[in-house]
């Protein structure tokens, strides 16, 4: 994700989380909350594909991982996704320039994807890192291509309220997407697990994914592989919502409208 040990990204993330981003949480505070693993699994039975979005690479990884890896163990294709290199995660210096760490990110995203679903295709969509809200639109239309109709698709993106706002612009932008398809959507927290009080969290509307101890291995290694994102000192800590055997997802439970089916039963009657 960019935005955890790194002084840069926590900088941009005061700035853009306001007061939300008074608080930290430890993983204990969360998992001590009596609704921590208490949502419904979520459903892969009707999924024939998984498409993962993620905002920089390592939000697939740390957000998702777990359940990339059980899909594709399961024989669901996964298609990932990714609006920006991460390019503004370290202020440029002279020995690593943006294109160079684009380039090093990109890499590191392609070792992770081999891990968590081997073969799998990934999209670079190319957004510049600062301006995803800007090319929203593109995102949109870009995604809703790839979905297609969306007919047995699970797509799954950064949560829309995470307070990032990259992956804000992600999470609203797959929004749209099922808006106006068959696709199923859910969004996955990753900065709301320091942000956020665990009182606050959208208890209600979170299924989880567990995950067993080959997938989250595969998880870990793949969050590994992101390693021009982990830093000496402080990453343990921001690391540590990840490194639990369960992920959550923010799924919104609206029946979905089956108009054809209506329509018969009407004619029949
Ligand atoms: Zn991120």
């Amino acid at each position: 994700m960019g935005h955890g040990a790194l002084p840069g990204h926590n900088v941009r993330h005061a700035a853009a989380g306001g007061s939300r981003a008074k608080g930290r949480h430890v993983p204990q505070d969360w998992q001590e909350h009596p609704s921590w693993e208490q949502g419904p699994e979520l459903a892969l039975t009707d999924c024939e594909r998984l498409v993962v979005v993620s905002a920089h690479p390592d939000d697939e990884s740390l957000g998702v991982g777990g359940l990339v890896t059980t899909a594709d163990r399961a024989g669901i294709p996964v298609y990932v996704v990714l609006l920006t290199a991460g390019e503004s995660s370290h202020p440029p210096h002279e020995t690593c320039s943006r294109h160079a760490l684009a380039t090093r990110r990109l890499a590191e995203l392609d070792a992770a994807v081999d891990l968590l679903a081997p073969g799998s295709p990934v999209v670079f969509l190319g957004a510049p890192d600062g301006g995803v809200a800007d090319v929203e639109d593109e995102v949109v239309a870009a995604l809703s291509e790839i979905v297609g109709d969306g007919q047995g698709t699970l797509l799954v993106a950064p949560w829309r309220h995470d307070g990032h706002p990259y992956h804000d612009a992600a999470g609203r932008a797959a929004a749209r997407v099922t808006a106006g398809c068959a696709a199923r959507l859910a969004e996955y927290p990753l900065l709301m697990w320091r942000t956020l009080d665990p009182v606050e969290a959208p208890w209600d509307r979170m299924s989880v994914v567990r995950l067993d101890e080959d997938a989250l291995q595969t998880k870990l290694a793949a969050i590994r592989a992101h390693s021009s994102q982990i830093r000496t000192g402080g990453e343990g800590q921001w690391l540590a919502p990840f490194h639990v055997p369960v992920e959550h997802l923010v799924v919104d439970r609206v029946a979905v409208p089956r108009p054809r089916l209506e329509l018969r039963v009407a004619q029949a009657s």
